[in-house]
């Protein structure tokens, strides 16, 4: 059976880790950095999130089959 795996063909192996928060505008980002790479994402504060999905098209890595 299948994971909830999204249809992306890339991700990053290592899962994001919480890195800081900063103010852009009137919003607030919570900044993870995905360890496998350094690549950043911002996520928004003002809304319940978990860290970002290690699947996404910048992914550092192809998708293990
Ligand atoms: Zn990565």
């Amino acid at each position: 059976m299948s994971d909830n795996k999204p249809d992306v063909k890339r991700w990053h192996p290592q899962a994001a880790e919480y890195e800081s928060s900063t103010l852009r505008g009137s919003t607030m980002y919570a900044i993870y950095a995905f360890p496998c790479c350094g690549r950043k994402v911002g996520v928004e504060e003002d809304v319940p999130h978990d860290a970002p999905s290690q699947y996404e098209h910048e992914g550092c890595e192809d998708v293990p089959t």
